[in-house]
Parts: structure tokens; C-alpha cells; sequence
């Protein structure tokens, strides 16, 4: 019988949290689907935070907006799906380039209990060839923002068309660049086809079916891996690809469920590695011995302290995360140090006090507790700008080291001024 893992020491809280909602995830899943036009179903709350979180990266015509919810909708006095069904006519006549539709859920439609799985599936029969009206939740009620990816994509699912055939499966929003040279490497190893989800265009789903093998580029994605697990697919058991030793423990148990020869994984990766870790030394010389608490935000946090730890040598003194996924995250708990302080869920004050009690080096933490933090005199790092920045794979490593550097540094700095 095979031995239970010891799992580290987790504290469970509920109470008051600090957390984006999941309509932020609409900022990088727009920017990977631009055939895609994601319109949130809400009130002027979600209008701001979309467009303040989006606004300064749009260059183009913005391919989000929010239909918003009246008074007069709230209040039960209106018909909202007339005017949701007035909106979508009027986007889509305006732009007859979008491919998908994502009506995206918010606090406020799920209080009405407007029910956008019924819109979704009305406006798909209308628009049928031309436009895919799909539905999702991005409330904040019970989430946190990197979820709102996991329903978009858990959305996706059911259209994914059938196939028995081989193929691997990146699973998770990856920058453009950090994609196409992941897709060189797998092609060195010869893994192939290689498909993402959610695919550069909304209209290109990849199959899905038994000979389909899943692998996570994020750790956020519960959801959407058990609904393809339910159409067949097989998830590779694996560390994320952040720093150098998760990108190759990533690449390491893509090679293995393709058979592909250690010595050819060895010839593809060894000098990446070695440029990698040659990257990293000079940024684990200003991290070193530094101590670190996570606060839970981003579903991120786990891999991170796994890499900051490990390759750039803090010490860990609290890794929150908003939920655990035990299975999704079996791998990196097994690389923590033994020991490590978990803690899942938020309650915000009793968080904060444990972090004004520890007198950390850093925190990583929303933005909304940054500010307050950094005027106590701890640097901080926002953990949303780990989910915009191209952090993953052993090129990356360095980079990732060093948004964790910089604050420290900035920090060093006011305090000699
Ligand atoms: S969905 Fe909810 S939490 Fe998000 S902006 Fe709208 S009201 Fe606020």
C-alpha cells in the first residue's frame, strides 16, 4: 500500500477577503482571443473595474464592454434579456468581426438571477454560423479572479470537438512568446500535435477525446480539468512551469507520457537549464535568506513559494492560497520545505496580523492591501502582475526572480534616503 504524504501544517479561514473578482481574468483572455468580444452582464461597479484593470492596455477597439443593469432591471421592473438581446444586436451589427460571444456573469445578474445560460443559448440559435454565444460566471461572490479563467475555459468544454486521436493538451492562458517556444521545445522532444485551450482564436477549439493527455500550464484550472477529464482526457501529473526546476519536472512528465528517450529530454533541455540557472545567480544572491508570506490571491501562490524557495533561497513564512486543490497541487506540496505554514481561504484581519507579528522581507499580496502594507514599511509585490507578465518556462526564471527583487530593492533604497 503506498504511503500517505505528509502534508504540510494548513490553516483554514473564512471570513472578510481581499480579492479581485473573476471579471479581471477578462484582461488576459481577451488579449489571447482577439475574435472573441467578452460582455459582462452588470452593474456600473463591474463597468470600472473592467475598464481601470483593461483600460491602459487597449489600443485597439476594445473587445469588452458591459451591458449594464438599470435600476429598473435590478428591481425586477424591466425585462433584462429585452435589453440584453438589444445590446448583443447592437454590438454585433457594429462588429461583424467577433467570432465568440462570452456573456460574462457578475454579482449583480446573479443576485436578479438573470439567467445567461438561457440568453447564451437564445442568442446562439439566432446568431447560428456566425457568431457562438457562450456563458460563464466572472462574480466575485465566492471566488477569486484567476476562477474566472477556469469557468471561461470549463465554458469552452462542452464545444470542443470529439477525437480518439493522440495529442497533448496545454491547458491555461500563456503569453504568445512563452507558447511558441514551448511548442519549438515540444517539437525537439517530437510531441505532437501539440493544441492549447483556450486556443489563439476563439473559433479554432482543439478535439478532445481518450487519446488526449492535459497538461497545466496554470494551477488555477480545477474545473475546466475535470470537465476534460470527463470527456476522456488524462491530466500528466506535474509541478508547474515556473523557474527552472518546474519548467523541466513540466517537460520532464511531458516526455514520459509520450515516451520520449531521457537522453533526447536531456539533449533538448540541458542547455536551457544551464542558461537558466546561470540567469538566476546573481538574483538569488539579493533574495537569499529574505523571508517571504504569501497572502492568498491568485491561486499562484504554491508554485511560487516552491520556486522562490528552492532556486532563489527565501524563506517561507506563510503560503496562503484562496482555495486547495490537493490533487492539482500534490507535486509542488511535495517540493515545499517540510513544514511550510499553508493557509487556505481569507480572513483578512487575522492574516494581517500574522504578517504584522512576522515582520516578513516581503509580502505578495492583492493590490487593495499593498498600499497599506508598504506604509507599515513592507514591501509588497501585487500578485495580479504575476498573471500579466510572461513568467513561465526556464527563460523566464530570471525575470520572475526578479519581480520579487525589485520591491526589495526599492525598499533598501527609502530606507537609506
Ligand atoms: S462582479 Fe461583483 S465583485 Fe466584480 S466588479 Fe461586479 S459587483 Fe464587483
Amino acid at each position: 500500500m503506498a504511503a500517505t504524504p505528509t502534508l504540510p501544517p494548513l490553516i483554514k479561514e473564512s471570513g472578510q477577503r481581499e480579492v479581485f473578482c473573476g471579471l479581471t481574468s477578462i484582461v488576459w483572455l481577451h488579449r489571447r482571443m482577439p475574435d472573441a468580444f467578452f460582455l459582462v452582464v452588470g452593474s456600473r461597479t463591474c463597468a470600472h473595474l473592467i475598464q481601470s484593470a483593461a483600460g491602459v492596455m487597449i489600443f485597439a477597439e476594445p473587445r469588452f464592454g458591459t451591458a449594464i443593469l438599470g435600476e429598473r432591471d435590478l428591481a425586477g421592473l424591466a425585462d433584462a434579456n429585452d435589453e440584453l438581446d438589444r445590446v448583443v444586436g447592437d454590438l454585433l451589427g457594429r462588429r461583424p468581426e467577433i467570432r465568440t460571444l462570452f456573456l460574462v456573469g457578475s454579482c449583480p445578474s446573479e443576485v436578479i438571477k438573470l439567467d445567461l445560460a438561457k440568453a447564451a443559448e437564445r442568442l446562439s440559435q439566432r446568431m447560428v454560423g456566425r457568431v457562438r454565444v457562450v456563458n460563464y460566471s466572472g462574480s466575485g461572490i465566492e471566488t477569486t479572479f484567476t476562477q474566472g479563467e477556469d469557468a471561461a475555459l470549463t465554458a469552452l468544454v462542452p464545444m470542443l470537438p470529439a477525437s480518439d486521436a493522440p495529442q497533448l493538451l496545454l491547458v491555461g492562458t500563456l503569453a504568445d512568446g512563452v507558447e511558441e517556444r514551448f511548442l519549438t521545445l515540444f517539437e525537439r522532444l517530437g510531441i505532437g500535435p501539440v493544441r492549447s485551450l483556450p486556443p489563439r482564436q476563439s473559433t479554432e477549439l482543439p478535439p478532445v477525446g481518450p487519446g488526449t493527455r492535459l497538461l497545466l500550464a496554470q494551477p488555477f484550472l480545477s474545473d475546466t480539468v475535470r470537465a476534460l477529464e470527463r470527456r476522456g482526457a488524462r491530466r500528466i501529473a506535474s509541478p508547474y512551469p515556473l523557474g527552472v526546476e518546474g519548467s523541466l519536472a513540466w517537460m520532464a512528465a511531458a516526455a514520459a507520457a509520450f515516451d520520449i528517450d531521457p537522453i533526447q529530454l536531456a539533449l533538448v533541455m540541458d542547455p536551457l537549464v544551464e542558461r537558466g540557472r546561470r540567469a538566476l545567480e546573481p538574483l538569488r544572491r539579493q533574495l537569499e535568506g529574505k523571508r517571504l508570506f504569501l497572502l492568498p490571491d491568485s491561486q499562484l501562490e504554491i508554485p511560487l513559494a516552491r520556486f522562490l524557495h528552492r532556486e532563489c533561497g527565501m524563506e517561507l513564512v506563510e503560503v496562503g492560497t484562496p482555495y486547495l486543490d490537493r490533487q492539482l497541487m500534490t507535486e509542488e506540496l511535495a517540493l515545499l520545505p517540510p513544514g511550510t505554514q499553508l493557509s487556505e481561504g481569507q480572513d483578512v484581519e487575522r492574516q494581517l496580523e500574522r504578517v504584522r507579528a512576522s515582520r516578513p522581507d516581503l509580502v505578495v499580496c492583492g493590490l487593495g492591501l499593498a498600499n497599506p502594507l508598504e506604509a507599515e514599511g513592507i514591501a509588497t509585490k501585487w500578485s495580479i502582475e504575476l498573471v500579466f507578465s510572461p513568467i513561465h518556462g526556464c527563460d523566464q526564471a530570471a525575470d520572475l526572480a526578479e519581480l520579487f527583487a525589485r520591491p526589495l530593492h526599492r525598499r533598501e533604497l527609502l530606507q537609506w534616503n
